[in-house]
């Protein structure tokens, strides 16, 4: 793969930066503050997998609705990419500017706004290249978000989409030609991958570590 003549798109949670460990911890140290949970049901809601659960039956009434709520609400602290990722992003800039990098991310415009200024992601990325389902009005479940970063560009060929998500972050790149690739779950993410779902569905490359698109 010639990087000189990608055009490289990324999506955002578990593929630049750790969901789990960074955003999700934020949130729910927030709810903890909030509901005065106690410092070892706070602890457990951060390692498990299920802390709505593990905060109720700790004796804590509250609705899954507002609990979400208040996660939601969470004012974010900066944030750490992947080390992978923040040396990939900074070889990309200083040795392949005339690459144009996209991130194509699902989720609500606020949030996901919230998390790329937490992150520092406005050094990488041009707001135009930044493309948000709820901004476009369709998710990674429709070929739009990717047909839309296309029509953006005016260019057809030389696609390649970096994701985590088995489930929609590969099928429609892999119908519109472009090349997939996904970061290996380090058991850490959010989405398993272990799920079995058709071929096109797959991408065309597993990674371990991001810096590996440099010698794919
Ligand atoms: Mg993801």
């Amino acid at each position: 793969m010639d990087i000189s003549n990608c055009i490289l798109a990324f999506d955002l949670d578990d593929t630049l930066y750790s969901e789990r460990a960074q955003y999700a911890r934020q949130c729910l140290q927030h709810v903890a503050r909030q509901l005065g949970v106690d410092a070892a049901t706070e602890a457990a809601m951060i390692s498990g997998r299920n802390p709505y659960d593990t905060l109720t039956q700790s004796g804590v009434s509250v609705s899954l609705d507002r609990f979400k709520e208040i996660y939601r609400s969470a004012e974010l602290s900066p944030m750490q990419l992947r080390p992978d990722a923040a040396l990939l992003l900074r070889t990309l800039r200083e040795d392949y500017p005339q690459v144009p990098l996209y991130l194509i991310t699902d989720g609500d415009s606020r949030r996901q706004r919230a998390k790329i200024a937490a992150l520092g992601l406005a050094d990488y990325f041009a707001d135009p290249r930044i493309i948000i389902s709820e901004e476009i009005g369709h998710d990674k479940h429709s070929p739009m978000p990717f047909v839309h970063a296309m029509a953006r560009e005016n260019r057809a060929d030389g696609w390649v989409y970096v994701g985590d998500n088995i489930r929609k972050d590969f099928h429609y790149p892999n119908l519109l030609g472009w090349t997939t690739i996904m970061l290996a779950d380090d058991g850490s993410n959010v989405h398993s991958q272990s799920v079995d779902v058709p071929a096109d569905y797959r991408p065309q490359f597993t990674i371990k570590s991001l810096t590996e698109i440099l010698c794919l």
